[in-house]
């Protein structure tokens, strides 16, 4: 199955620090590329020497249990670098050639690469059963990273990163945007409860930065709602930066240097509104990258790092919540369950909001993908991603009756709605978890 991104390769790099890919490009840059990266990553090394093909791996990811192509099997995927790396990095490889699976570079490799790194949500289930802890997730960041070295990063992480240079947020939000925004949700707030409930801004002296997803600001408004209750409730010191509005960090997904530019932001931002602590919004591969950046290269952060779910769960006993009468199932987002270490928090909320909680199966560690992870939600890939939805919607209908999909992160809730569509489920209301909590808190309003 051919990507359509072979048409997207580079427009305005230059934008975001990437040098645009070459007249006649060939395989010097990639193994060079792959060279330094196996120097500085000694697992990278090790996943490249282990695999024995014992083909676990290939049932449980949901890339090609969707798309039925045998390069989306983990293990072909991962061949894809294990070929070159084996041709320029190994004895046998170098001695023996293709005699031990070792391909030089060409273009195919590279057409491949686009193709194939670009069908993976790097969502690390293959790692779960892998008898070795494989993780092809880690494979395609780094594949990622050297395509983007050669300048060859699809248009929408290109978008993305421009934005982020500009604005500090995937959205291309500027500070009076903001401040209307945050004014509206103030009112919407009042208007539902009779409280002033406030979302602040750059509010020097604050103790907790509270880092969201862009989009919350204008697509997923509840999630910022709800946030925005719980710190009223708590009687927190808070504030959210109009210079890094973003929990989201698309540098994980294509290039590390841009990830780290990103973590280095949110960080500059906790320390000019003085925060001792940065709370994070409902964003998967944001909580990830944001845990790598604050515990990285540069030493520990000098705040604490916390997530939303974490935050909201430890203070649960203070909260003044009542059971909505509702059915709800959670799907766990990837870069929690598998990379994050959030598990139980999103699940002793909902048990303390809702009426009924269900699990879907399987779940937590086992969970699949939503099929939009990693990046692939631009248009271009809507056929590809529908498919790598498949799995999902299966384990949705087979939960039943629902009125509530719970999908703690800004990704699943831009994913799955078109995915339900797609394969016929009725219409479902869906969001963050943050959302019910701002539902089902009995604030002592004169209108709750
Ligand atoms: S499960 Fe692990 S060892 Fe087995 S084929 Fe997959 S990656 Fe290779
Ligand atoms: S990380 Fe996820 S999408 Fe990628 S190969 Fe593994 S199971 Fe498939």
């Amino acid at each position: 199955m051919k990507s359509p991104l072979h048409l997207a390769k580079a427009h305005d790099l230059p934008a975001i620090g990437i040098e645009p890919m070459r007249e006649g490009t060939d395989g010097e840059q990639l193994v060079s590329a792959l060279g330094e990266l196996r120097a500085s990553t000694r697992s990278l090394a090790v996943m490249l020497d282990t695999c024995t093909k014992c083909g676990n791996c290939a049932e449980q990811c949901h890339s090609y249990l969707g798309t039925e192509d045998p390069f989306n099997i983990p293990a072909a995927r991962a061949d894809l670098m294990r070929r070159v790396y084996k041709r320029h990095f190994t004895a046998g490889g170098k001695v023996l050639g293709g005699f031990t699976g070792a391909r030089d570079v060409d273009g195919e490799t590279i057409e491949r690469w686009l193709t194939y790194f670009y069908q993976c949500n790097e969502c690390r289930r293959c790692a779960v059963f892998c008898p070795f802890g494989i993780d092809t997730a880690e494979i395609t960041i780094a594949a990622r990273h050297i395509l983007s070295r050669l300048g060859i990063v699809p248009k929408f992480m290109q978008g993305i990163a421009a934005n982020l240079q500009a604005t500090g947020n995937n959205m291309g939000i500027g500070k009076p945007a903001l401040l209307d925004s945050a004014r509206f949700l103030e009112e919407e707030m009042k208007e539902e409860t009779g409280l002033d409930i406030r979302i602040p801004v750059d509010e020097p002296g604050s103790d907790i930065l509270y880092v969201p997803s862009s989009a919350d600001f204008f697509t997923n408004v509840d999630t910022i709602i709800g946030a925005a209750k719980v710190f009223h409730v708590l009687g927190a010191n808070w504030t959210v930066s109009s210079s890094a509005l973003e929990a989201a960090n698309f540098g994980l997904l294509f290039n590390l240097s841009i990830m780290r530019q990103h973590g280095q932001r949110l960080a500059a931002a906790a320390q000019a509104v003085g925060a001792s602590m940065v709370v994070h919004g409902e964003c998967g591969h944001g909580w990830r990258a944001a845990r790598m950046c604050a515990e990285g290269a540069e030493g520990p952060a000098p705040f604490r790092l916390v997530h939303v779910l974490e935050y909201v769960c430890d203070s649960l006993s203070r909260l003044p919540l009542r059971k909505l009468p509702l059915r709800v199932t959670l799907h766990d987002p990837c870069n929690y369950a598998r990379a994050g270490g959030i598990v139980e928090q999103p699940r002793a909320i909902l048990r303390a909001c809702v009426e009924e909680f269900v699990e879907m199966s399987p779940n937590g560690r086992e969970n699949f993908c939503c099929g939009g992870g990693s990046g692939l939600l631009m248009d271009e890939m809507l056929d590809v991603r529908l498919r790598l939805g498949k799995k999902k919607a299966e384990q949705v209908a087979a939960v039943g009756q629902l009125d509530y999909l719970a999908i703690p992160c800004s990704i699943c809730k831009a994913q799955l709605p078109p995915v339900m569509k797609h394969y016929g489920m009725p219409a479902l209301e869906m969001g963050g978890v943050i959302d019910l909590v701002g539902k089902a808190l009995n604030l002592g309003g004169n209108r709750t």
